[in-house]
């Protein structure tokens, strides 16, 4: 069957030349991986360091007219090993030392780390006999140095399309002065997710060192599955996972063009992995859960006030004083007299009190109270919603562990559940979730 499928390699997918044969054998594998998008070598172990890392030191010892000759040592050794072992037919020295000499001249920052893509993208095609498209010439950004897509689509299909297969390499792109810049940190799976949007892909296959999403924290639940097919939002929901495995930024592009992505593993490409998928797929199995994530340390402000709920425009001077601290909120349940809002400690820090004395300036509430670690577990699952019972499998859960629930609220959709505990009963109600449902 003709699909185009688009390819992003993470970094430990391509740390040395055993990951390169693996990402060759998976690509060869399957005519129709005709794109391919490669991160900057990663660690080849827990000690080993990221080329981007010493990229961007590299560019900070300059800064600080400091030597970085032993820091990008380190870099041309790890290119010269891959090209080496591999036998490929590549001068990867010349390309080292315009490396080399760009970031002793003073190149920025961005185009310093850029280069850790950019060599691997050289080499990478190289090796797999593919054309080699520079990112900088199809991945644009404004003058306000925000993503310019309608440039950037026009470009990638008007280039991308001409070759049966090419490597682009991931994290950068061009900005409106004509100069490097890159996404933010992990931002490889972003320019994997235009390029498949751009050409109208069938498949964006990311592939990491995890066969996908599990069902909870390892750390937390022994042995968790690994989640089949999740959907967009239900993703969003589940970001308190943690965005390691996929860029939050990423999924944008591809859901707006209804693209499915797949987590892959580099090192089991017989799993399955993770399929990403839809909003619209319908659930096949309800009364079940997809996952259920959560994060510790946030705070509650609860305020009340009688007649609350017949005051106008009570919780627009509320957020207003969020939005003059700059701090982002992350739910706010509330009830006829009261309101709270849940925020990161780390949105906090600093700036709590003044936060409340402002609350009492503006609102004039009859009480307000902060409650401070509290952490917060989201159960979520397409499947949950239209279902009953849901919720109070979830409390019976949490109750018979006895996890003192602190805050409830459903999302409008009815695709998540999030209780509110103590940070020292999280670990007890991740648990007490997952066990329940499977
Ligand atoms: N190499 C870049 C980073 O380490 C981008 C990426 O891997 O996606 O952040």
């Amino acid at each position: 069957m003709n699909r185009l499928i688009v390819t992003k390699f993470g970094g430990s997918s391509l740390a040395d030349s055993n990951q390169f044969k693996k990402v060759k054998a998976i690509i060869d594998a399957d005519s129709n991986r005709k794109y391919v998008v490669p991160s900057a070598p990663g660690k080849r172990n827990s000690k080993d360091y990221k080329i981007t890392d010493l990229l961007y030191l590299c560019h900070a010892h300059v800064q600080n007219g400091i030597p970085f000759n032993d820091v990008f040592k380190l870099i041309s050794q790890r290119y010269k090993e891959i090209v080496n072992e591999l036998n490929i037919d590549i001068n990867i020295d010349t390309y080292l030392e315009k490396v080399r000499v760009d970031i002793e001249n003073g190149a920025s920052s961005d185009y310093a780390a850029s280069r850790g893509e950019y060599l691997n993208g050289v080499v990478l095609a190289k090796y797999l006999g593919a054309e080699f498209i520079d990112a900088a010439k199809i991945i644009f950004f404004d003058e306000s140095g925000n993503f310019d897509e309608n440039k950037t689509y026009k470009s990638i299909r008007a280039t991308v399309l001409k070759y049966d297969k090419a490597v682009i390499p991931g994290f950068y792109g061009c900005d409106a002065d004509g100069n490097i810049k890159t996404f933010s940190r992990g931002g490889s799976d972003i320019t994997g997710s235009i390029i498949s949007s751009a050409i109208g892909a069938d498949l964006y296959e990311n592939w990491t060192d995890v066969s996908g999403f599990l069902m909870a924290d390892p750390r937390i639940v022994e042995n968790p599955k690994t989640i089949e097919k999740v959907t967009y939002k239900e993703l969003r929901e589940l970001s308190y996972m943690g965005a390691t495995v996929l860029h939050e930024e990423a999924i944008f592009p591809v859901r707006d063009a209804g693209i499915p992505i797949n987590i892959k593993n580099t090192n089991r490409p017989e799993d399955a992995g993770t399929l990403i998928v839809n909003d619209t797929e319908e659930a096949t199995r309800f009364g079940t859960i997809t996952g259920v994530a959560g994060k510790k340390d946030f705070t509650v402000i609860a305020i009340e006030k009688a007649l609350l709920n017949s005051e106008i425009g009570f919780c627009r001077r509320l957020l207003s004083i969020l939005e003059m601290y700059g701090i982002s909120f992350e739910n706010m349940p509330s009830g006829v007299d009261s309101v709270s809002l849940v925020i990161e400690d780390s949105q906090l820090k600093g700036k709590c009190e003044k936060v409340i004395d402002e609350i009492k300036r503006q609102c004039s509430p009859d009480s307000i109270e902060v409650h401070p670690n509290m952490a917060l577990v989201a159960t979520v699952g397409r499947g949950m919603a239209k279902s009953t019972g849901i919720a109070s499998k979830i409390f019976s859960a949490l109750s018979s562990e006895r996890v003192n629930i602190r805050m409830i609220d459903q999302g409008s959709s009815e695709i998540n559940v999030t209780v509110g505990v103590e940070n020292a009963d999280f670990e007890k109600a991740v648990k007490a979730i997952y066990n329940t449902f499977n």
